[in-house]
């Protein structure tokens, strides 16, 4: 493909990555964004090696080591003794090992740090307040389309073989807490994922450590296509009562937290990302995937340097990027689906579960993770 033009609709992680790997590698970029300003919801995210060092290769290392939080390990522990079971080590250890560094980083942060360079690219324009409808895209005049506007696409059906969006029967609470109210049980330093009977909770820190965001899942309903819902009381005492057989404490602080959203999750089937034209779908419009692995919007950046990477060299090379991703997807969601039996293990399973976990040294769960945190993007 020889164009040099590049329309990208939605400014998600995907999309605006997309804008700054594109612009890269030397294509002029318009991005169209339906919202009317880049505003996101309390939350947080965790950045694996694969995706800061592509990042740091954008040019965002500084902006980002200014919002992001190294923590010292990622520990596994029980949500009824809340003892730690086991650990992987990240600080240093990671950036030695993986050649990047593991963070955790508030979303609205790293949305801002994307969205700022994005901005001041010369290559870059971005339309927001843009609501973008599949008819529309028939007449764009760019070389590329790209398609990143999350799970709920509208743009997708471009693409006949697309996959489809399911509910997981799955819900995340999304909890933030002030880091003293969690100073009894929880370090603040690292990232510490509790297991329970069919549920489990991801905390860690974020805005500079003076704030704890809690992910808890568990199974629940999806009240329909929403990204995410503010909690009624009724939702907050239905959170409860999932979590009635945690640690009393634990629970104390999730009931008495400042800001509790819930989120349906819903993942998509395998499909095509590619139409052999100009269309190309990425991040959570092409793969969403349930967050036990913390890989989604990883993999939506790496969808996008790659993208960048291969998209200058014609249709054959888009072919071999979809190829490669959904390899590379398909194994993420494996470990996703792996990580959910583990951490949600009941009975006799769990037993065993935390027998064989304590076992493991933590240079072992770490040499599991090589795959994944230590792949390298195309010419890094
Ligand atoms: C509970 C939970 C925890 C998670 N934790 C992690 C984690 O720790 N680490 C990790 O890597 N991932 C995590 N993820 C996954 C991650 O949040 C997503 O994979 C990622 O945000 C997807 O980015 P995206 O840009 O593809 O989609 P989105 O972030 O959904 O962005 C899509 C954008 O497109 C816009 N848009 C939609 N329709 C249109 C239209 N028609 N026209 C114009 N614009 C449009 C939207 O407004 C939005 O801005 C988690 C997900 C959940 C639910």
């Amino acid at each position: 493909m020889t164009g040099t033009k590049v329309d990208i609709i939605g400014a998600g992680m995907a999309g605006l990555a997309a804008a700054l790997a594109f612009s890269r590698a030397g294509w002029t970029v318009r991005i169209r964004e339906q919202a009317e300003e880049i505003r996101e919801v309390g939350a947080g995210l965790q950045l694996s090696p694969n995706c800061t060092h592509i990042l740091n290769a954008l040019g965002l290392g500084p902006a980002l080591e200014g919002v992001m939080h190294r923590p010292g390990r990622i520990a596994l522990a029980s949500g009824t003794s809340l003892n730690v079971i086991t650990y992987v080590p990240a600080g240093d250890e990671a950036e030695q090992r993986w050649g990047a560094p593991y963070g955790v980083v508030h979303r609205a942060d790293l949305q801002s740090v994307l969205y700022d360079a994005v901005k001041t690219d010369k290559n870059c324009s971005i339309e927001l307040g843009t609501r973008i409808e599949p008819r529309e895209l028939g007449d764009s005049d760019a070389d590329l389309v790209v398609i990143a506007d999350g799970v709920w696409s509208a743009n997708r059906i471009r693409l006949k073989e697309a996959g489809k969006p399911s509910f997981t029967g799955l819900v995340a609470w999304r909890l933030l807490v002030d880091a003293e109210d969690a100073a009894t049980f929880l370090d603040p330093n690292n990232v510490t994922a509790y297991m329970g009977r069919d549920s489990h909770l991801v905390a860690y820190p974020v805005n500079g450590g003076a704030k704890v965001n809690m992910v808890a899942i568990t199974n629940g309903d999806s009240p329909g296509a929403s990204w995410s819902y503010a909690t009624s009381a009724e939702n907050r005492a239905q959170l409860f009562e999932r979590f009635k057989a945690w640690n009393p404490v634990l629970r104390t602080t999730m009931r008495d937290a400042e800001s509790v959203t819930y989120w349906p999750l819903y993942q998509m089937s395998d499909g095509a990302y590619f139409d052999g034209g100009k269309t190309v779908l990425i991040g959570d419009a092409a793969h969403a995937m349930g967050p036990f692995a913390a890989q989604g919007a990883a993999m939506a950046i790496e969808d996008a340097w790659e993208l960048a990477a291969s998209a200058t060299q014609g249709r054959t090379a888009i072919f071999q990027w979809e190829e490669r991703r959904r390899n590379r997807v398909g194994r993420a969601r494996k470990r996703a689906g792996f990580n959910r039996f583990v951490y949600h293990a009941r009975g006799p399973v769990r037993i065993g579960r935390d027998l064989v976990l304590s076992l493991r040294k933590p240079e072992h769960l770490a040499s599991d993770l090589d795959w994944l945190y230590g792949w390298r993007a195309t010419g890094l």
